[in-house]
């Protein structure tokens, strides 16, 4: 609750997703991606649903929506996903050979699980380095 957006000005003062703790004091990116974090006060208030980020921090205020970390998260976790699931599968098969049915028991609560988790931990890790770095999108000042 420090303001509104950075819109310039000379203003020294910090916009209001500033880091305003110790660097030491900051959680981990990784940390926030485990445990959905806030980045800058380690609130537990990072998602607000699944995979989906809260608007804003409970806890310290911090504009989480205004954050932006994009698909990359979710294609690559498909990628490596689909492969460590199509891997066990094929293992599962050959080593086993169990019906159909087993298959389609195991692999798509496996598949589901697994992209929910990771892609949380994906999300929070990578909004919380976005938050670290103070990345922002570029921006031309003529
Ligand atoms: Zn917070």
């Amino acid at each position: 609750m420090t303001g509104g957006p950075s819109a310039g000005g000379g203003d020294p003062a910090a916009p209001a997703n500033a880091a305003v703790s110790a660097p030491a004091a900051l959680p981990a990116p990784l940390e926030c991606g485990l445990k959905g974090l806030c980045p800058r006060c380690g609130a537990a208030t990072l998602f607000a649903g699944a995979v989906r980020f809260s608007p804003t921090c409970g806890a310290c205020g911090l504009r989480i929506g205004d954050f932006n970390v994009g698909d990359g998260p979710a294609a690559f976790l498909t990628l490596i996903w689909g492969a460590i699931v199509t891997a066990l599968a094929i293992w599962l098969e050959l080593s086993v050979g169990p019906p159909w049915w087993v298959h389609a028991l195991v692999w798509v609560p496996v598949t589901a699980a697994g992209v929910v988790y990771s892609l949380r931990v994906a999300k929070g890790w990578l909004l919380a380095a976005e938050f670290r770095n103070a990345a922002r999108e570029g921006k031309i000042t003529p």
